[in-house]
C-alpha cells in the first residue's frame, strides 16, 4: 500500500482538479492514503501574491470528503501545503500557514533569479552544469527557510524542464552542493521527497539516494506532484522499489506532523 503525499487540486493556480475525484482515483488505486498539498507561493514572477488559496475554503472542503470517504472508500485523506521558498516572502507565508491544523507542510524551491525553470528562458545563460550549480546554490541559500518544514520537494525541480539531451542531476557533478542538503534534511529530521513527476521525466541518479541512506538518512515519501487525476500514485510501486534499493529503511505519510511509516 502506498500513499501519495503531493497532490495539486483546483485550489493551485496550475490545476483544476476537483479534490472529490482525486480522492476516489486514490481509492481506486487502491492507496493508503492521500494528501493534498496545494501551492503557496508569494511574490510568485507574474502571479504576485495569487499563488494562495483560501485555507479555510480549503480545509471545510478536505474535513467534508474525510467525513463522507474515509470510511466508505478505506482511503485517509490529509491536508498539506506546498510552500515555496524564498527569503523574502517567508515572515508573511509561515505566519500564515502556522495554527491551520495542516497534517504536512512542504518545503520548495521554485523561483531562482526571480526566474520559474518552468518557463525555458531560464536555460538560456549558461551550460548544465552552470544552470543545475545556480538552482542548487538558491537552495543551500534558502536552507535556513526550510527549518520548519517536514518534506524537502523535489531537490531537482529544474530537471524536469531542462533542455539537455542527457537532463540527469548527478552526485558525481556536485557532489559537495548535493551532502550539503541531504546533511540538512538528515539533521532537520525531514523526509526526502521520492518525486515520481521528476522521475517519470528525467531518471533518477541512484547515489544520490544511495548517499543520503549513507549520511544517516532513513525516510522518504512517494510524490505523484500531481495535478490531473491520471498522474496520482504515477510509477509508485517502481520508484518505491527504486527507493528501497538504495536502502531507505522507511517510506510512509505525514499525519499531523508526524511521519508515519507504511
Ligand atoms: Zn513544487
Ligand atoms: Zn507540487
Amino acid at each position: 500500500m502506498y500513499s501519495d503525499t503531493h497532490v495539486h487540486t483546483c485550489f493551485s493556480f496550475d490545476s483544476e482538479m476537483d479534490p472529490e475525484s482525486a480522492v476516489k482515483k486514490a481509492a481506486d488505486l487502491g492507496l493508503f492514503s492521500i494528501t493534498f498539498t496545494d501551492h503557496f507561493d508569494l511574490d510568485y514572477p507574474g502571479y504576485g501574491d495569487t499563488v494562495c488559496f483560501d485555507f479555510d475554503k480549503y480545509i471545510e472542503t478536505i474535513d467534508e470528503l474525510k467525513e463522507k470517504y474515509e470510511k466508505k472508500l478505506g482511503i485517509k485523506i490529509f491536508k498539506g501545503v506546498e510552500v515555496g521558498i524564498r527569503p523574502h516572502v517567508m515572515d508573511r507565508e509561515l505566519s500564515a500557514v502556522k495554527d491551520k491544523n495542516f497534517d504536512v507542510i512542504i518545503g520548495s524551491t521554485h523561483i531562482v533569479d526571480g526566474m520559474d525553470p518552468y518557463d525555458g528562458v531560464f536555460f538560456e545563460k549558461g551550460s548544465k552544469m552552470q544552470t543545475y550549480g545556480r538552482y542548487l546554490d538558491t537552495v543551500i541559500d534558502n536552507l535556513e527557510y526550510y527549518k520548519n518544514f517536514d518534506v524537502f520537494a523535489h531537490y531537482d525541480y529544474l530537471v524536469r524542464y531542462a533542455p539537455y539531451e542527457d537532463k540527469i542531476f548527478r552526485y558525481s557533478d556536485m557532489p559537495d552542493k548535493i551532502d550539503c542538503i541531504l546533511k540538512f534534511i538528515i539533521e532537520n529530521g525531514m523526509s526526502l521527497e521520492i518525486n515520481t513527476s521528476t522521475y517519470g521525466r528525467v531518471s533518477p541518479d541512484k547515489a544520490v539516494l544511495e548517499r543520503y541512506v549513507k549520511l544517516g538518512g532513513e525516510i522518504a515519501t512517494m510524490a505523484s506532484d500531481g495535478h490531473t487525476e491520471a498522474k496520482i500514485g504515477r510509477s509508485f510501486k517502481k520508484f518505491s522499489q527504486f527507493a528501497r534499493s538504495c536502502g531507505i529503511k522507511y517510506i510512509g505519510h505525514f499525519e499531523n506532523r508526524k511521519f508515519i511509516a507504511e
